[in-house]
């Protein structure tokens, strides 16, 4: 079966063959053949060297467990001094991973609004494990991101277990309620040296009274 259904995440894929087994809604995608720049020299190539096939967990799809099969293709360059091979660009999954960046989000998301690893693990139908790394690496990019918190910030425990750190601390934006960041532990250093770095617009911070949290904004 060839269809061009737009699935979230598989929109620039072709679906070669779909299909129910041992519970899972399965998926073969693959992308178009198109000229690509050697990561090398920069010449442009349409020259295919070999496919591979990525088993990739995704997003629940029409309520089940979704797992794809991508036929990735490594191009060659045709500068015959280089002669390069390199993968594909693709926006569904990042090198060695074995989870789409859909579904890597749909757990990020999960994972801030859920109660614990656990949970969202068996709603995931994944490991804890897998769960808690996605959370330190959320943990990380987050970070990197916020430059600046917002005027109105609040700030709460949740209990994570991330990185042999039973609790960590959420900031989030209680106005348009998303969370902003995750901090490594719930310790007093930790928030005071990361609101000295990014706190220096915020005018009122919403918590529960947790001695350790005021000391740690009443000094940064
Ligand atoms: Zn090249």
């Amino acid at each position: 079966m060839h269809s061009n259904i737009s699935l979230p995440g598989l929109e620039a894929f072709i679906i070669t063959k779909s299909f129910e087994r041992d519970g899972y809604y399965q998926l073969h995608v693959e992308l178009k053949r198109e000229p690509h720049h050697c990561p090398c020299c920069g010449q442009i190539t349409n020259r295919v060297h070999d496919y591979r096939l990525q088993k990739i967990k995704h997003n629940h799809l029409f309520s089940r467990s979704t797992l794809l099969f991508y036929r990735k293709r490594r191009y060659v360059c045709v500068n015959d001094e280089c002669k390069k091979r390199f993968y594909e660009k693709n926006t569904l999954v990042e090198r060695y991973q074995r989870q789409s960046r859909e579904f890597n989000q749909a757990m990020s998301l999960e994972l801030i609004g859920g109660k614990n690893f656990k949970d969202v693990a068996s709603r995931f139908d994944t490991s804890p494990t897998t769960v808690m790394r996605r959370f330190d690496q959320i943990g990380l990019s987050m970070l990197q991101e916020t430059k600046q918190l917002p005027e109105v910030i609040a700030i709460d425990e949740y209990k994570g277990d991330a990185g042999g750190e039973k609790y960590q601390t959420v900031i989030a934006d209680p106005i348009d309620r998303k969370p902003l960041d995750i901090l490594k532990d719930r310790k007093k250093e930790t928030l005071k040296a990361y609101l000295r770095k990014h706190g220096g617009n915020v005018k009122v911070v919403v918590m529960d009274m947790s001695p350790s949290f005021k000391a740690a904004v009443d000094q940064a």
